[in-house]
């Protein structure tokens, strides 16, 4: 089986990792989301991981209680490392190589990222999971998985939601809303539809990554997609994005 993907970067939210909790970790979801990316591999393409942090916390949860934003952006960066500890887990217990590249510091826990150590570790096929997010406060993980798939030359972005692909509407809201197949970086920006926030999307957008919008609870779809196949919506360069 081949596949037109060489090295991609997958965007999971922190709360596609809590399952039917409604907080924190559940060890069998992380489990599933690990085979998915077990099957990328086995296809022979190389991933990098972005997980979010909003399943412990998120920063505007301080700042709303009028605390400080910037301490609160850092305890949500820290449940990003939290959260890809876990898959760094699932992926090894699997025989899958995984690293965690932190852009904190925290040396007795992971490596710290560098674009030189990241690719390196892809080249020989590991899969590298960016924790920290950017390392910035007042920046979000949909960022984060932007800024890492430039560095690291990836030709996709996939960023894996509640839904399969960008509907014209909520599509758990508006039973007539419709899926896009295609759509350009500009008119998500313009129509303000709900992929990831403004930042990533103009990164990936001056930087020609395509961001592939799947459902990340469709066990298998990530392989699917990636096999040509599957339920999505690509986000791409206006030239190639039919108009709908
Ligand atoms: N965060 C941050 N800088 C970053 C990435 C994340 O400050 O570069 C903080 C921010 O407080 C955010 C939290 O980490 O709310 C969790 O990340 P995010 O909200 O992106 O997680 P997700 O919604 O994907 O679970």
């Amino acid at each position: 089986m081949t596949t037109r993907y060489r090295r991609v970067v997958l965007k999971a939210s922190g709360e596609a990792l809590m399952g039917s909790q409604g907080f924190g970790i559940d060890v069998s979801v992380v489990d599933r989301i690990a085979r998915d990316i077990a099957e990328a591999r086995s296809l022979g393409v190389e991933v990098g991981v972005v997980i979010g942090g909003g399943n412990i916390f998120r920063g505007v949860a301080v700042a709303s209680k009028g605390g400080d934003r910037v301490t609160g952006d850092h305890m949500g960066m820290l449940a990003t490392v939290i959260n890809s500890l876990a898959l760094r887990t699932s992926l090894v217990k699997i025989g899958v190589e995984a690293v965690v590249l932190s852009a904190i510091a925290m040396p007795e826990l992971c490596e710290s990222f560098s674009q030189r150590q990241a690719t390196t570790y892809m080249n020989q096929g590991k899969v590298v999971i960016f924790a920290g997010g950017t390392g910035n406060p007042f920046f979000t993980t949909d960022s984060a998985a932007a800024l890492r798939a430039a560095e690291i030359g990836a030709d996709a972005l996939f960023k894996g939601t509640q839904v399969d692909g960008v509907y014209s509407a909520d599509p758990k809201k508006d039973p007539a809303a419709t899926r896009y197949e295609r759509i350009s970086h500009q008119q998500v920006m313009a129509d303000g539809l709900a992929v990831m926030d403004t930042a990533a999307i103009a990164l990936a957008r001056e930087n020609h990554i395509p961001i592939i919008v799947f459902s990340i609870h469709e066990e298998g779809g990530f392989g699917a997609i990636l096999k040509g196949g599957g339920h999505c919506t690509v986000v791409e360069d206006a030239a190639q994005a039919d108009p709908h």
